[in-house]
């Protein structure tokens, strides 16, 4: 059996914070605003593989009230994810994620965020695609958005 799942997350900017997409730091002037590291890839990733399985959201299982996500690294969220999938009896085949930023440029770091995330997942980073795309004017240019689609497979 297979079980498919979407991810959306999104963070608006914020000057003197880090800026991570998929756990991997990007050199930039300006990081994203949130309770948690907000990593919104790593968000998007995280409710797709929850999606996939018909578990509670994000923002339910990680409440952005609770003080213990404050800061939080986005990775323990992806963790949990994982290990609820591995439960269930299924593991990650492939993912396809979009990252929509006019700023930075992404295309260097996507082959560092495949690296990274391939070592997060336990899935070959051949399995891995991340795209990067400006709004083209759509909307305001005021923070990063990331959708996912994961496939899962059971391992039964
Ligand atoms: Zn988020």
């Amino acid at each position: 059996m297979v079980r498919i799942g979407l991810g959306f997350d999104s963070h608006p900017f914020q000057e003197g914070r880090r800026l991570l997409l998929g756990g991997v730091d990007i050199p930039s002037p300006e990081g994203l605003k949130g309770h948690s590291d907000a990593d919104p890839l790593l968000h998007a990733i995280t409710d797709a593989i929850l999606g996939a399985i018909g578990e509670k959201d994000i923002g339910e299982l990680f409440p952005n009230t609770d003080p213990r996500w404050k800061d939080a690294p986005s990775q323990l969220f992806l963790e949990k994810a994982l290990s609820l999938a591995r439960e269930k009896g299924f593991r990650v085949v492939n993912l396809d994620c979009v990252i929509v930023a006019d700023r930075p440029k992404i295309s260097p770091y996507k082959d560092t965020i495949r690296e990274n995330l391939s070592r997060l997942l336990g899935v070959k980073k051949e399995n891995i695609s991340i795209k990067g795309k400006t709004r083209e004017g759509f909307c305001p240019d005021n923070g990063i958005a990331c959708m996912c689609v994961v496939l899962l497979e059971d391992e039964g």
